[in-house]
């Protein structure tokens, strides 16, 4: 059982002048589907924003997923490693119960069909992942932040807010986005309002 990225995790709080963000059902929908947290073998992080890492630990300071390999670029853990921002994955309910077990994307997939693709720009170490079925080719591009609104795959050069580094975002949506048009390609976006999946409907 693989997780991309962790949510909220069970907490409510605000970034003054940007939003108010509440806490999600993680744990609850994987109940509903009969998983536990121990049957979860993998996380793979797109980034580790503080609403991408927020079931990280089980609260006691150990990892919600003890079972898991979790996973992400090694230039984005380096990259919150000094201080805390708001914005970041907090250090001790995040990084410290991480730092034994994490472990870096290498040039290997890290789990047969799933590669895992190099999408810096929205963070230092940014990644997108691109899952393939075996059974039919069908591709499902998962996004993470490289696009925040569906605006963006009509225009990919805005920025949006938080980007580190706008034009490095703008060269891998476009990039994400053109690479794959030949085949079917399924999109997922957690931030997309009204709803996480679509099929790309960018033009080359
Ligand atoms: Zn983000």
């Amino acid at each position: 059982m693989t997780l991309v990225d962790l949510g909220l995790g069970e907490v409510h709080f605000e970034v003054p002048a940007a939003a108010t963000y509440n806490g999600g059902q993680l744990l609850t929908n994987l109940r509903a589907e009969g998983l536990s947290p121990d049957d979860v073998d993998l996380v793979l992080f797109t980034h580790m924003h503080r609403d991408h890492v927020g079931w990280t630990s089980d609260g006691a300071g150990g990892l919600m997923f003890p079972n898991a390999r979790h996973v992400v670029d090694q230039k984005e853990w380096n990259h919150w490693q000094s201080g805390s921002d708001p914005v970041g994955p907090d250090p001790k309910t995040v990084l410290t119960p991480l730092t034994p077990a994490v472990t870096f994307f290498t040039a290997l997939p890290p789990t047969p069909g799933i590669q895992a693709l190099p999408t810096p720009g929205h963070t230092p170490g940014h990644t997108s992942f691109l899952i393939t079925d075996p059974t039919t080719d069908e591709n499902l591009l998962i996004l993470g932040d490289a696009i925040h609104t569906r605006a963006q795959l009509e225009n990919l050069d805005w920025v949006f807010r938080s980007d580190y580094d706008t034009r490095l975002a703008a060269e891998h949506r476009t990039d994400l986005l053109h690479r794959r048009s030949g085949s079917e390609l399924i999109i997922a976006d957690s931030h997309f309002s009204g709803g996480v999946f679509g099929r790309s409907g960018v033009s080359r």
